[in-house]
């Protein structure tokens, strides 16, 4: 559906989120904004608890890595001092 721009009245789509004439947001753009926040807000938590997981997951990782470098050194080691 195309409104009138409120600021430029030139025709554009209700659906727009900027006028693309004169680059006024339609009257309705708090009810947008917020709507973005809440995007944004859900984001923000689904990283922050991915990044949470991740640092989880990690540790077993790194008592892994740390003891085959450990076991490797070990092994590695006689051979390079003889
Ligand atoms: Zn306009």
């Amino acid at each position: 559906m195309l409104i009138e721009c409120y600021e430029c009245k030139a025709k554009i789509s209700d659906t727009a989120a900027a006028c693309p004439h004169c680059g006024a947001l339609p009257p309705d753009s708090d009810k947008s904004l917020s709507v973005v926040v809440t995007d944004l807000d859900m984001n923000f938590m689904t990283i922050f608890w991915f990044m949470i997981k991740a640092a989880v997951a990690a540790v077993p990782a790194v008592i892994i890595l740390y003891t085959a470098t450990v076991v490797f050194q070990g092994v590695v080691s006689p051979f390079l001092n003889h």
